[in-house]
């Protein structure tokens, strides 16, 4: 990996995504009320973070089937992916003094792709009340190489909010974060199952978005991590969440897509999937191109389902 990542926190900054996950366990309520109002966030696990290439075998875990009256232990059955950006943080700060928003992406190097694999029947049972534990720590993925800031200047658009939506909190604004805090980078999800790969077949994509639907800028994200002093150091890693946009073509993830597992897709070969199978190979990229500006790459972030380890 590119850094020494010595913490890892993830967001969940696309209102899209939220809400889409939300309907699946409350239809009438699907986003929570703080969500406009917090970049919400939890702190992740930095020792399984690893380059594209990776491979990992099936996690095992604790599942509560509906209407099961006690767990089963076993291969997880509802292996998911995220579609997510990382920011790798460049310099950092002193533990109690929080970095303000106008300061904020001086304090970050630049992103790269995410992977943050997930395990949606072993996050469906542990979650409550502190979140993913296990479902998530077994494997992240992210693409080999930083793009910072810098060369994402050209590719720099407004942030704006939705009309009758809360405007974020003072510490949170900024009119350079209004002005130009989103960037506009194009991400995409190919995914090659085992029969594709041995018949020569090439990945099929599944998604297609922007990073520019997010709710919550890079600025935001780093301001509101440090606001109640938290120190951040070089090279540590923040994930934007799973970018999905407003159309559901758009989704970042399996459990969107195929709405809980109930809609299953077809592959170009005849193959369908509602999660992900044991040969399965996931594919990110994300790039940004516009006429009068160099194309930038973010090169590829991908990763390998093994079969789970004997039970
Ligand atoms: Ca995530």
């Amino acid at each position: 990996v590119p850094a020494r990542i010595g913490d890892y926190t993830d967001f969940y900054t696309s209102v899209y995504h939220a809400t889409n996950i939300g309907r699946q366990f409350r239809p009438d309520n699907p986003l929570l009320p703080n969500f406009k109002w917090i970049p919400i966030g939890y702190h992740g696990r930095a020792s399984s973070i690893r380059v594209s290439g990776q491979t990992f075998p099936r996690p095992l875990g604790q599942t509560m089937a509906p209407g099961a009256s006690e767990p089963a232990f076993g291969p997880c059955k509802r292996l998911d992916y995220e579609l997510e950006l990382g920011v790798f943080m460049g310099s950092g700060n002193t533990l109690g003094e929080p970095i303000p928003i106008t300061q904020a992406e001086a304090s970050v190097f630049g992103l790269c792709l995410l992977n943050d694999w997930s395990a949606r029947d072993i996050q469906a049972w542990e979650y409550q009340p502190l979140g993913p534990f296990l479902s998530k720590n077994f494997a992240t993925t992210i693409s080999p190489w930083i793009v910072t800031l810098e060369a994402l200047a050209p590719y720099r658009v407004p942030f704006t909010r939705p009309e009758g939506d809360p405007q974020p909190l003072a510490y949170l604004e900024s009119p350079a974060n209004r002005a130009q805090g989103a960037i506009d980078v194009q991400l995409e999800v190919l995914l090659q199952t085992q029969a594709m790969r041995e018949a020569g077949e090439d990945a099929a994509r599944l998604t297609r978005t922007s990073y520019r639907h997010a709710y919550w800028t890079v600025a935001q994200l780093v301001a509101h991590h440090t606001v109640n002093g938290c120190n951040l150091a070089p090279g540590d890693l923040l994930g934007t969440g799973t970018l999905s946009g407003p159309t559901l073509e758009e989704a970042g993830a399996l459990i969107e897509l195929t709405v809980g597992g109930k809609q299953p897709l077809a592959l170009p070969n005849g193959q369908t999937r509602t999660y992900l199978e044991d040969g399965d190979a996931v594919v990110l990229r994300g790039w940004c191109e516009k006429a009068g500006a160099a194309r930038i790459g973010f090169g590829e972030c991908a990763g390998l389902v093994l079969p789970a380890r004997q039970v």
